[in-house]
């Protein structure tokens, strides 16, 4: 079995005017991914997407990538990050690169598991995982004058047991948006936050300080990705977990993250860390620190796919069911027609129970029209 076809889809979908979202940092207006298509000799198409921007990444696809992997074996995906590395070192391991590898090899990945009629997290060693517990991600900083208390209200309604909120734009607009999510989703809920890495590092500790009350289970990008140095400090200083990670790239990002014990949890994105094969290895590397993983995920449906896979490949570690604490997968609920649309049976979170795909490969099927809809290149 060879690989003959690699071919990366640009996709973007823009949002009406007034209705741009985002966090602490900024907002955004529109949505986008890449779409990897790749077949092998004897027909068998596999997807994977990268959460990247579209036509960049999908160049690097093609001009690097594609070269590489047409011709060989499927089942050598997992040599794929030394290759980089290896052929390709001047660009390897950033997130142009790493976001384009993610793709190529969660493509792969869905080629094995249809070769095999097994889906890709048994492949990767998961047991009989058949559900995560979603939580939404929600309570964004948006440019029209949204009440914070309705999506929280709408996250309760869906079913959801636990949401992620934005703050990180001073101290005590923090308290307030952690205090009204607090107060709707109950005192059981999991609450976390997410500052986008807006603050510094003492101003990371004010905020930490005024939202203790509100038992958050993490606090995100406390402070920028790439001040290794300031959430090492922080997640020494906090009882809080501290998480980072969607904004870092593989193994060598991951693995000082890791080493320096910089966070408590880290949070490999599908779509941006090297896809399956290199997030099962940093989530290998994080057991070597007593680490927690749970992915970063705000991808199309082919990209929530793959995390979930992930998800369910994971072992527990260290934890036994005398200790259960639920998985927490992260669900978007801002407008995304690539989350819905790209797929033909779109994920339903709702009820406070995502289901596993257990068909083979990545689990879903790629609605090919409508990646066509909302392609850019
Ligand atoms: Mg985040």
């Amino acid at each position: 079995m060879r690989v003959t076809e690699v071919d990366a889809i640009p996709l973007a979908h823009e949002l009406d005017e007034g209705r741009s979202f985002g966090h602490a940092r900024g907002l955004t207006s529109r949505r986008s991914c890449v779409l990897v298509r790749a077949e092998t000799a004897d027909g068998t198409v596999g997807w994977g997407e990268a959460l990247a921007t579209p036509r960049t990444t999908a160049a690097a696809v093609d001009e690097v990538l594609a070269p590489m992997v047409e011709g060989i074996d499927p089942y050598e995906v997992e040599t794929l990050v030394e290759r980089t590395h290896a052929e390709a070192y001047n660009v390897a391991g950033g997130p142009v690169l790493q976001s384009a590898l993610s793709a190529v090899d969660v493509a792969l990945w869905d080629i094995i598991g249809k070769s095999v009629d097994e889906p890709v997290y048994r492949l990767l060693g998961g047991g009989d995982a058949d559900h995560v517990v979603p939580y939404a991600s929600t309570m964004y900083i948006t440019e029209w004058e949204e009440d914070p208390a309705d999506p929280i209200r709408d996250a309760v309604d869906e079913g959801f047991t636990a949401a992620k909120l934005k703050i990180g734009r001073g101290v005590e607009d923090d308290r307030r948006r952690v205090e009204t999510a607090r107060n709707l989703l109950g005192d059981d809920a999991h609450l976390m936050v997410d500052y986008n890495g807006n603050y510094r590092l003492k101003q990371a500790i004010r905020s930490v300080e005024a939202l203790e009350p509100y038992d958050l289970t993490w606090i995100e990008e406390p402070v920028p990705p790439e001040d290794y140095t300031g959430l090492r400090k922080l997640t020494d200083r906090v009882d809080v977990p501290v998480a980072t990670g969607e904004s870092h790239f593989g193994r060598f990002d991951y693995g000082r993250l890791i080493r320096d014990h910089a966070v408590d949890i880290v949070q490999p994105d599908l779509g941006r860390a090297g896809g399956l094969s290199e997030s099962r290895f940093l989530a290998k590397l994080a057991t070597t620190e007593n680490v927690a993983v749970y992915p970063h995920v705000w991808n199309g449906g082919v990209g929530v796919a793959a995390a979930l896979q992930f998800a369910a490949s994971l072992p527990s570690y260290p934890h036994n069911d005398n200790l259960p604490d639920p998985f927490l997968f992260e669900f978007d609920r801002s407008e995304n027609p690539l989350r819905e649309e790209l797929i033909t049976e779109p994920f339903d979170p709702s009820g406070g129970t995502l289901d596993v795909p257990q068909r083979p490969g990545l689990g879903v099927e790629v609605d090919e029209a409508a990646v066509e809809r909302y392609r850019v290149d």
